[in-house]
């Protein structure tokens, strides 16, 4: 088993399904520690994360799922941890979630630490939790110290690990794990990795998710204009140096975005001989 995992999404259709069984079939050479499953992300069904979740679990893999609590009540929540459960996953990736703007925060959980602690309090220590944490801090969090004790709050509630936001700065990590420590945050911190393979998508998904892309980085990527073979190769290269960067740092294990595509994590991870 190496040192990483990979992320997917749940597929919307029949032939997104087929294609991302080939995807896994393809990443799990690089023999991922787990694989995970986003839970209702971009208007995806909790039904779809479950039965991509099932079908790495049926592959032989360790599956994780995604788990958001924002807007859903304790008895949603209870028997979709029961049903997960019942399926025989262990690992969860417990999250707030984003309400489309206009909602306010309803529900019975306001924050990702108060669905760690009903996790705890009602399926003790079965289940791995992981966490989310920000580097370059969450879009909504006043303050890095306030998103930093969020953090802390996430951790004394019961999280086993964080795995973080994507980012292009090393530093950002660097800092943001040091800080972590100072606060008395002793899990595990894992780097998100996000591959580039599209310049216009990775400007709008992090211009929504606050994650900043360099000056320099965002300039290049744009003078290659249609060039999807350049900027995928580009993107392998300098995905490849901060991840280089990250493990002779110290990071713990990376985490790909896979974006359920194979070809961008297959190629940064034989650079780095994992
Ligand atoms: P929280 O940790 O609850 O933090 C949310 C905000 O509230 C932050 O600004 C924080 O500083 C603040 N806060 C937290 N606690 C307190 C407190 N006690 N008092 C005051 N402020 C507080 N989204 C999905 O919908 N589905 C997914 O599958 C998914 N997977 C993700 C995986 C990873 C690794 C990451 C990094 C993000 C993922 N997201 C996913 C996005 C995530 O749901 C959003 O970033 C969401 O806005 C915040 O979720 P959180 O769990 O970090 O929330």
């Amino acid at each position: 088993m190496s040192n990483i995992s990979i992320e997917f999404f749940p597929p919307k259709t029949p032939e997104g399904a087929q294609k991302l069984r080939a995807v896994r079939k393809t990443l799990y050479e690089l023999k991922p520690h787990f694989c995970s499953v986003t839970y209702g992300a971009g208007g995806a069904t909790q039904a779809g994360t479950f039965a991509t979740v099932a079908e790495i679990l049926a592959e032989g893999e360790e599956a994780a799922s995604h788990f958001s609590c924002i807007g859903a009540s304790t008895e949603k929540v209870r028997s979709e941890l029961l049903e997960l459960k019942s399926m025989g996953v262990k690992r969860l990736v417990a999250l707030r979630g984003d309400l489309p703007s206009g909602y306010g925060l309803g529900g019975e959980f306001h924050y990702a630490s108060d669905l760690v602690r009903f996790i705890r309090a009602e399926m003790g220590d079965y289940f791995h939790i992981e966490v989310a944490a920000y580097p370059e801090f969450h879009p909504q969090s006043p303050s890095p110290q306030s998103d930093l004790k969020a953090l802390l709050e996430k951790t004394r509630a019961g999280a086993n690990s964080a795995i973080t936001q994507y980012f292009f700065n090393q530093d950002a990590y660097l800092r943001f794990v040091h800080d972590a420590l100072a606060l008395g945050i002793e899990i595990p911190i894992i780097p998100g990795i996000m591959p580039i393979s599209s310049a216009a998508q990775l400007i709008r998904f992090s211009d929504a998710c606050g994650a900043e892309i360099p000056r320099w980085l965002r300039l290049r990527l744009q003078s290659f204009g249609d060039d999807v073979e350049s900027i995928r190769d580009f993107g392998v290269e300098v995905i490849t140096h901060l991840c280089e960067q990250l493990l002779k740092a110290g990071a713990p294990s990376l985490h790909f975005y896979s974006m359920n595509q194979s070809s961008a994590v297959m190629q940064i991870c034989k650079n780095l001989n994992l």
